[in-house]
């Protein structure tokens, strides 16, 4: 554990979508970095996994049951977060869903659900965690974009609206917060294996691998180290970026 504070003084960090792939990883490396981390998803079990294996490590977690696409009971679950653990330092934004297809043929269904749960929470959490932020003078808030919210992608409209979005929405946080020692970033992922890329067909993937920089698609463990970065006390004066993590696939 790189972090000697008592644990009164530990830094408090919420994850959304924790329970697997990069959030899992974000959460494992706060952990480590000696964050107490929130472990945040829609449901218990796979959230008791993660925070065994953080606390096996010798890490501090606690776990809190909620659907991102929920306005009102996502608005509640971060305030009570900040009330029960004394302080909210560190909000990461991560949770999120894909529902490809052609724009033509996209329902509204699928376009509002993709804005709802990748976009809309984003705005409501940060919202319902950024008063104790600038109350405390400190805060880091981290959005998990894409690189299809810089580059566009064709089958994913509605996902990379979402993630342009999130762009737009930090840059302005970072403006309205900066001056209260709360900084905002977008973290922006390439191409990761977790579920989310596993139904990839084998000749896409060779086909991402190979217009890659370093030729590999990405792990959890490579988002997590950025994340860890851009909220770490260190990242003061980092605020408005978009850090895209792609293995140098798009250079954006
Ligand atoms: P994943 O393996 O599918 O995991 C998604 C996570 O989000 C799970 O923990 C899931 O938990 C949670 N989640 C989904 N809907 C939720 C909801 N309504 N309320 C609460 N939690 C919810 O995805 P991933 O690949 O790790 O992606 C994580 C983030 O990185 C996403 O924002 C994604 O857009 C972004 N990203 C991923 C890639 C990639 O290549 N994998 C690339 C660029 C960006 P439950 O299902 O248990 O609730």
């Amino acid at each position: 554990m790189a972090d000697n504070a008592k644990p009164a003084d530990r830094r408090v960090a919420l994850v959304t979508g924790a329970s697997r792939g990069i959030g899992r990883g974000i959460a494992m490396r706060l952990a480590r970095d000696g964050r107490r981390v929130v472990l945040a998803s829609r449901s218990q079990g796979p959230l008791d996994e993660v925070k065994s294996a953080i606390e096996s490590m010798g890490g501090s977690a606690g776990v809190l049951v909620v659907d991102v696409g929920d306005p009102e009971a996502l608005q509640r679950a971060v305030e009570k977060v900040a009330e029960v653990e004394g302080r909210l330092d560190i909000l990461v934004n991560n949770a999120g869903i894909t529902r490809d297809g052609l724009a033509l043929r996209m329902s509204d269904a699928d376009f509002d659900q993709v804005i709802d749960v990748n976009l809309k929470s984003a705005f409501v959490a940060c919202r319902a965690a950024a008063r104790g932020m600038m109350k405390g003078r400190f805060g880091r808030i981290v959005n998990i974009g894409s690189t299809s919210g810089v580059v566009g992608n064709a089958g994913q409209a509605n996902y990379a609206a979402a993630k342009a979005g999130l762009i737009g929405l930090t840059k302005s946080l970072a403006r309205e917060l900066g001056g209260k020692g709360v900084t905002a970033n977008v973290v922006a992922p390439g191409f990761v294996e977790t579920d989310m890329t596993s139904a990839l067909p084998d000749e896409v993937r060779q086909r991402v691998q190979e217009a890659m920089a370093v030729k590999r698609l990405g792990t959890p463990e490579d988002i997590a180290a950025a994340v860890a970065y851009v909220s770490s006390d260190d990242a003061g004066y980092l605020t408005g970026q978009v850090i895209c993590v792609d293995g140098g696939l798009t250079m954006c």
